[in-house]
C-alpha cells in the first residue's frame, strides 16, 4: 500500500524535473562475512587493489574530465604510501585491516579538513568516498547497483557511486550535501536533478516520488492528478531542451541580427567527446592546467603535441585559442606550483611559466608545432605588464629559431594575452598583444578584493557591478578602437542575465563552457 502524499522541500543543487521509483541509500545493508582467518596486511592490500581497480574501470566509462580527474587523483591517493604508512604502522601494532584503514584515512582527512588550500578541502569528499571503497574491499562485500532512473534518497552520495550509476532520467534528494560538491558539479553536467538540504522524513509505505529541481520539492507518493500536472510539465520541458538543441546548431544573432560568436572553453580533449563542433564558433580558451597535468608530472612535448592536435583535429578547422599553463593559486600542479601564503596572489601563470623557462619553452615549442596543424593561437595568463608579454615573446623567437633551424615542421602563431589583473586591463593600450581575452574571473576578484573561492562573498563578486562594467568596457573600446580581437571567456559570459551587458560594451565575442552554450545563445536571441 503506498502512503499519503508527501511534499518535502529542500534546496536547488541541479535543476530539472525526475519521476521513478524511490531507493533509499542508507537501507542498504551490506552483508559482512567474516574473515578473522585471513592476514589483515593482506586483506588491505587486496582491497587496496580492488579499489584502484575498480576506479580504474570507472575511468575508462567516464567521458567528463572532471570527473576523470577526481578519479584518477583517488588512485594516485590510495597508491600513495604517506597516506598508508598509518595504516601500516597500525598493522604493526596488531590492528585489523579495518581498523588500520580507519586510522590512516582519519589522519589523511583530519589533514585536508584543516589545509589552508581550497583544492584540497573540496578533497574531503573524495576520501570518504575511498574510506568506504576499501571498507567495501576489506569485508568482500559487494555494492548493490543503484536501479537506472531512480530518485535516490540519502544523506549524501559519494561522486564515484554518482559515476557508477545509469540515471536515465532518475533524481537525488539529500538531506545533506552541498551545491558546491564535486556531486553539485557532475549532477549539472549531466543534467541529474538533485535538491540538497531537505529534512529527514518518514518514508515508511512510500515506494514512488516526483523530484521537482525548480520549485525544490521531493513529492512523495503524488496523487493522480499531481502526477499527470508533473507528466505534462516533463513533457514541455524535453519539448523546451528540443528546440534549443535546433537554436545551438545556428550561430548565434541578436534580435537585431548582430552576430555574436560564441566559442567553448575546455580543460580537457575529453570533453568535446560527443559534441558537435557545428555548435559553437571554435574555441576561445583552453585550459592546460588539467590537459598537462598527468597525475604529478607536466606531458613532454610529444605528449604536448599530440593533445593540441587532437584538439585541433575536433575543430575542423575552426579557431583554436589554447592558453599557456596557468598553474598555481586554485589550480595547484604538484611538484611544480610553490606553497605560498596567499596564492591567489602569489607567483602563477605567467610569472611562473617564466620561472620555468624550460617548461614554457617545451610547451611554446608544442604549440608552434601544433600551430602547423590549424588555426591555432595563443595567450598567456595573469599578464600583469608589458614586459611579461615581452618576455614571453622573446622566448618564443628563440624556440621558433631552433625549430627553424632543426627543420621541424611548424608555424608562428598569434600571441594574445588573458585580461584579468586590474593592473593590466588598465594600461592595455599599452600592451603589444594580438588580441585579447576578459578574465571576468580573476578580473573581478582581484578589482573586489573578493576570493574567488568563497561563496560566502557573492555580494560583493557581483559581474555587473559598475567597477566591472568599467574596466571591461574600457578594454573592449579600446581593442574595437585598435582593430584587436577582444574577447571574454570568465564565467560571467555563462550567465544569460549578464549576455544583454557584455552586448552592450560593444562585445561580440563570448566563450562558455560547453553546457551553457544553448542557454548563452538564447540570452543573445533576446538581445534587442
Ligand atoms: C578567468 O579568470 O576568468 C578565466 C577564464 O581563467 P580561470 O578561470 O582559468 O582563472
Ligand atoms: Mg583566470
Amino acid at each position: 500500500m503506498s502512503g499519503l502524499m508527501l511534499h518535502v522541500h529542500g534546496t536547488v543543487a541541479s535543476p530539472g524535473l525526475a519521476e521513478g521509483p524511490l531507493y533509499f541509500l542508507e537501507d542498504e545493508m551490506i552483508a559482512a562475512p567474516t574473515r578473522a582467518h585471513e592476514d589483515p596486511g593482506l586483506a588491505l592490500e587486496a582491497a587496496l587493489a580492488r579499489a584502484i581497480g575498480e576506479i580504474a574501470a570507472l575511468i575508462e566509462l567516464t567521458a567528463d574530465a572532471d570527473a576523470k580527474d577526481l578519479l584518477e587523483f583517488q588512485i594516485a591517493m590510495l597508491e600513495d604510501e604517506t597516506l598508508l604508512a598509518p595504516a601500516r604502522a597500525a598493522l604493526l601494532s596488531g590492528a585489523d585491516a579495518k581498523h588500520a584503514w580507519e586510522t590512516a584515512i582519519q589522519q589523511q582527512l583530519a589533514q585536508f579538513i584543516d589545509a589552508d588550500d581550497p583544492y584540497f578541502r573540496a578533497r574531503c569528499a573524495d576520501l570518504e568516498d575511498m574510506r568506504e571503497r576499501v571498507l567495501r574491499g576489506i569485508d568482500g562485500a559487494v555494492q548493490r547497483r543503484i536501479p537506472p532512473g531512480a530518485i535516490v534518497v540519502a544523506r549524501d552520495l559519494v561522486p564515484s557511486r554518482f559515476l557508477e550509476t545509469d540515471w536515465q532520467g532518475g533524481g537525488i534528494a539529500l538531506t545533506g550535501g552541498s551545491a558546491k560538491s564535486h556531486l553539485a558539479m557532475l549532477a549539472r553536467s549531466r543534467g541529474v536533478p538533485m535538491l540538497i538540504g531537505t529534512p529527514a522524513w518518514d518514508s515508511t509505505g512510500h515506494s514512488e516520488a516526483l523530484l521537482d529541481a525548480e520549485t525544490a520539492t521531493l513529492i512523495v507518493s503524488p496523487d493522480p492528478e499531481v502526477r499527470l500536472a508533473f507528466a505534462a510539465r516533463m513533457k514541455q520541458a524535453r519539448q523546451d531542451s528540443l528546440s534549443s538543441t535546433e537554436l545551438g546548431l545556428r550561430p548565434a544573432k541578436t534580435r537585431s541580427q548582430v552576430p555574436i560568436k560564441v566559442q567553448i572553453n575546455i580543460a580537457d580533449a575529453r570533453e568535446l567527446q560527443g559534441l558537435d563542433p557545428e555548435r559553437c564558433d571554435g574555441i576561445g580558451l583552453v585550459r592546460t592546467e588539467l590537459l598537462l597535468r598527468t597525475r604529478s608530472a607536466l606531458l613532454d612535448e610529444e605528449g604536448q603535441f599530440a593533445a593540441y592536435g587532437a584538439i585541433l583535429r575536433w575543430a575542423g578547422g575552426k579557431p583554436v585559442t589554447i592558453r599557456t599553463l596557468d598553474a598555481g593559486s586554485d589550480k595547484p600542479i604538484p611538484g611544480y606550483t610553490l606553497e605560498e601564503g596567499n596564492p591567489f596572489l602569489g607567483t602563477r601563470g605567467v610569472r611562473l611559466s617564466l620561472a620555468n623557462p624550460e617548461i614554457f619553452s617545451t610547451q611554446l615549442r608544442a604549440l608552434a608545432r601544433a600551430a602547423a596543424l590549424g588555426p591555432l593561437r595563443v595567450m598567456v595568463p595573469m599578464v600583469t605588464v608589458p614586459e611579461e608579454l615581452e618576455a614571453v615573446r622573446a622566448l618564443l623567437e628563440d624556440v621558433l629559431a631552433g625549430l627553424a633551424s632543426r627543420g621541424v615542421a611548424h608555424r608562428r602563431f598569434e600571441l594574445g594575452m588573458m585580461v584579468e589583473v586590474p593592473a593590466a586591463a588598465l594600461t592595455i593600450e599599452t600592451f603589444q598583444a594580438a588580441f585579447f581575452s576578459i578574465g571576468s574571473n580573476d578580473l573581478i576578484q582581484y578589482l573586489c578584493a573578493a576570493s574567488r573561492d568563497l561563496s560566502g562573498l557573492a555580494a560583493l563578486q557581483e559581474p555587473l557591478q559598475p567597477a566591472v562594467l568599467g574596466v571591461i568596457g574600457a578594454v573592449v573600446d579600446y581593442a574595437n578602437r585598435a582593430g584587436l580581437d577582444v574577447s571574454l571567456c570568465g564565467d560571467m559570459a555563462a550567465e544569460p542575465r549578464c549576455v544583454p551587458a557584455l552586448i552592450a560594451l560593444g562585445l561580440r565575442s563570448l566563450s562558455v563552457a560547453p553546457v551553457a552554450l544553448e542557454r548563452v545563445k538564447a540570452a543573445i536571441a533576446e538581445v534587442p
